[in-house]
C-alpha cells in the first residue's frame, strides 16, 4: 500500500495525523506522508484516515 497527499487540496485540518500519526505528519499547514510503504499493521488506521479527510486528499493505491 501506497499513501499519496494531494498538497492543492488538503487544507491542514490535522484529521490524518491526528487519527494515523505513524504515517501522516503535519509539516506546517500540509500533511505529509512519512513512509513510501505501508506496513499491514497500519493499513487499516490509514484507510481510517482517508475516509476521515474532509476535502479526499489523501489517495490510497494497493
Ligand atoms: S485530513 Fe486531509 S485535509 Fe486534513 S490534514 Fe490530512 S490530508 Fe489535509
Amino acid at each position: 500500500m501506497r499513501v499519496s497527499i494531494n498538497k492543492d487540496l488538503c487544507i491542514g485540518c490535522g484529521a490524518c495525523e491526528a487519527t494515523c500519526p505513524e504515517v501522516f505528519k503535519m509539516v506546517g499547514e500540509i500533511s505529509t506522508v512519512l513512509m513510501d510503504s505501508i506496513p499491514d499493521n497500519l493499513k487499516d488506521s490509514v484507510l481510517d484516515a482517508e475516509a476521515g479527510c474532509p476535502v479526499e486528499a489523501i489517495k490510497v493505491e494497493e
